[in-house]
């Protein structure tokens, strides 16, 4: 007889109850449709549950197997091929580390795909991440299978946000949202599954700022928490930085453009926190470990500054994403920081 694998925690979803009761709705009505929309800020666990979902259509363990929410028996052949991430009948499509969008060569691919027959014969299954990267001709490539699909073709598409895609795909798709969790999920689930210390856990949680994938990166890259620790200490030293150390600093990091957007995540949870301190709100800051320098600095620089940076911060990740000259626009970023004595 077989036994159940056990899981690494990572694999389980935490929180969405809301999202996976329309999914487990759906699975036991048997009224699968053809395409669903996952959407939600990014490291909160689309694709993740997207998979889960996956796993839930091709499991072969029966009815009776599924006890739980989306509950896909984890023991038959087809469950532990999803689990090690080979099962020939899910196809994942998403961007090129290389390339700027998801081009139509990958959807056409994506397309004879489903016209194949499954593999194993239960359902194709198409898990397009971040689907607003799709470049023009590849979304609408996309419409032309989302108005005609075949049979047993399920599509599953992640993105931020709904806004993002054409109207044509989306009238075309049901939308499952997932939003942030709170402090409290991420912190109990870091103890109870991942057993940490409770310390560690509310540190962890507190800056994962409701994305569990986030906290899950934590646990497993320990370089991650060091890292975050250099680059608020960097962080703390700006404002009193002279204009040539600022550009140094700004051609230093537009060189690593993979770590580009994760330190402006940074810088924007620190500026946020200095807004939320600089009104009197320092229980609100996510960086719990580093309130002592948020006050001071709240301080000296005050609300309607920080608040100010906050934007010019989202307004450079707009530009980068735009793909203006990282180096130029982290350059005009840095002289618009404040100054402090
Ligand atoms: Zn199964």
């Amino acid at each position: 007889m077989q036994t159940q694998e056990k899981a690494a925690p990572g694999w389980d979803i935490v929180g969405h109850e809301h999202a996976i009761e329309i999914l487990r709705r759906t699975l036991q009505a048997e009224q699968v449709r053809h395409a669903y929309l996952f959407t939600g800020p990014p490291h909160i666990g689309k694709t993740l549950l997207a998979q889960r979902f996956a796993q839930a259509l091709l499991c072969t363990g029966g009815p009776d197997m599924h006890i739980a929410p989306i509950n896909p028996c984890n023991v038959c052949l087809s469950c532990r091929k999803v689990r090690h991430g080979n099962h020939p009948d899910i196809h994942l499509v998403a961007r090129a580390a290389d390339k700027q969008a998801i081009l139509i060569e990958q959807i056409r691919e994506l397309q004879s795909d489903s016209a194949r027959k499954t593999l194993e014969g239960r359902r194709n299954i198409f898990i397009i991440q971040n689907a607003h990267e799709m470049n023009v001709q590849a979304a609408n490539c996309i419409l032309k299978t989302l108005e005609e699909p075949e049979q047993d073709v399920v599509l599953l598409l992640t993105v931020p946000d709904g806004g993002l895609l054409l109207p044509t795909i989306l009238s075309r798709v049901q939308q499952i949202s997932m939003q942030l969790l709170t402090t409290l999920q991420i912190k109990n689930a870091l103890t109870h599954r991942w057993h940490l210390e409770t310390q560690e856990a509310g540190l962890i949680a507190a800056l994962a700022a409701g994305r569990m994938g986030w906290a899950i990166q934590a646990v497993e890259k320990e370089e991650l928490l060091a890292e975050r620790k250099e680059q608020l200490e960097l962080l703390t030293k700006l404002p009193m930085a002279g204009k040539m150390q600022r550009f140094e600093i700004a051609q230093r990091l537009s060189a690593d453009a993979d770590t580009l957007e994760t330190t402006l995540e940074l810088w924007l949870l620190w500026w946020r926190d200095i807004v939320l301190a600089a009104h009197g709100c320092l229980d609100l800051t996510v960086n719990v470990d580093m309130r002592d320098a948020l006050k001071v600095h709240a301080a000296k620089i005050g609300a309607h500054a920080a608040q100010n940076m906050v934007r010019m911060i989202l307004r450079t990740m707009e530009l980068i994403a735009q793909n203006v000259n990282a180096r130029v626009a982290l350059e005009v970023l840095m002289l618009d920081l404040p100054t402090i004595q």
